[in-house]
């Protein structure tokens, strides 16, 4: 059975950021999601430059800038004429591209569990259980239970 600190269920873009952002820093992180490579999925195909700001403190822009095609301009139009022009610094990039990318750049340190975790209410984290165990799970039923609150502290 292995034992890890944080386990991030689900490895799509905030998923894998996060990943890779705790695996970089040293934490002891499990990434569990049944595909062991983002699927194609028509979603996002740009982040635009306040998106690229957030992503600059992440650390992992650059890796998602050479997968990208950034483009220089943006020209906007209204009734078949041109009506502004203004520089742009979006990143294009299909969805999948962009979450396989963001993976490629989590450490080797972090394991991925190739897992579907049930959502019943009854079983909740049960597959976990079968393989991972946590020194400091909670769930939000659980802070419930012994706080009164709905919400729950970091784990
Ligand atoms: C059609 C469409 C267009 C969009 N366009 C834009 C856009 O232009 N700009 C923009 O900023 N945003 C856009 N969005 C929103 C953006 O795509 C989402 O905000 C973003 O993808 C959410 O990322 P996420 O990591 O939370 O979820 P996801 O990327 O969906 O990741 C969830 C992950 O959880 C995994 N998972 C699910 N269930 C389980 C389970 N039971 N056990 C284990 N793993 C599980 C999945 O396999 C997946 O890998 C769009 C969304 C859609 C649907």
């Amino acid at each position: 059975m292995r034992e890890t600190d944080i386990a991030i269920v689900g490895g799509g873009l905030a998923g894998s950021t996060a990943a890779a952002m705790l695996g970089r820093a040293g934490h002891d992180v499990v990434l569990v999601d049944p595909h062991a490579s983002y699927p194609k999925d028509f979603r996002c195909e740009k982040l635009d430059t306040s998106q690229v700001d957030l992503l600059q403190k992440t650390g992992l822009a650059e890796a998602l800038a050479r997968a990208s095609t950034i483009d220089l301009e943006v020209w906007i139009a209204r009734l078949g004429r041109v009506v502004e022009r203004k520089p742009s610094g979006q990143y294009d990039i299909l969805y999948d591209a962009m979450v396989n990318t963001l993976r490629a750049q989590i450490p080797a340190s972090v394991p991925f569990q190739r897992l579907t975790l049930s959502t019943g209410e009854e079983n909740h984290f049960s597959q976990f259980r079968k393989s991972l165990s946590f020194r400091r799970l909670r769930t939000a039923a659980d802070c419930g239970k012994s706080t009164g609150r709905a919400s729950c502290g970091p784990i």
